[in-house]
């Protein structure tokens, strides 16, 4: 990912923040510039609580190659992917952590923790961004 795009999602990895439609109320998340629901181009930010509920998930075991991965992903094997519904009713793609792979269970509660995401190589730009943990 290169410097401007990290720059251009900050206040999507950093505050959770996706856009609500003017028109109808409908909220998104990663932000989009039309609504999807009623086609108004008139959206305005809005921040997420960061509260939700485990959907789906999946257990990743396969590590990622070394130092030849130009981006490497700030994770340890294996690590849980989940699709979390916010309480705000957007679902996204989030890593599960600070707990144990077989602790995730789709239903259970999950809030936004802001933690190193990758980074492009030994001397590249370092992303940070959201993830879940477990809650009650
Ligand atoms: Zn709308």
């Amino acid at each position: 990912m290169t410097s401007a795009k990290i720059w251009r999602k900050m206040p999507e990895y950093y505050e959770l923040v996706g856009k609500e439609c003017e028109k109808c109320g409908a909220l998104f998340f990663p932000a989009r510039p039309i609504c999807k629901k009623c086609g108004s181009s008139k959206l305005q930010d809005h921040k997420l609580e960061g509260q939700g509920v485990i959907k789906t998930f999946t257990i990743i075991r396969t590590p990622i190659a070394g130092d030849d991965v130009l981006e490497k992903i700030i994770c340890e094997i294996p690590y849980a992917l989940a699709i979390v519904q916010l309480s705000e009713g957007p679902c996204l793609t989030a890593q599960i952590v600070d707990c144990e792979a077989d602790e995730v269970v789709i239903g259970k509660n999950v809030e936004v923790v802001f933690r190193k995401v990758f980074e492009s190589g030994r001397k590249g730009a370092i992303c940070y961004g959201y993830k879940f943990r477990l809650s009650e």
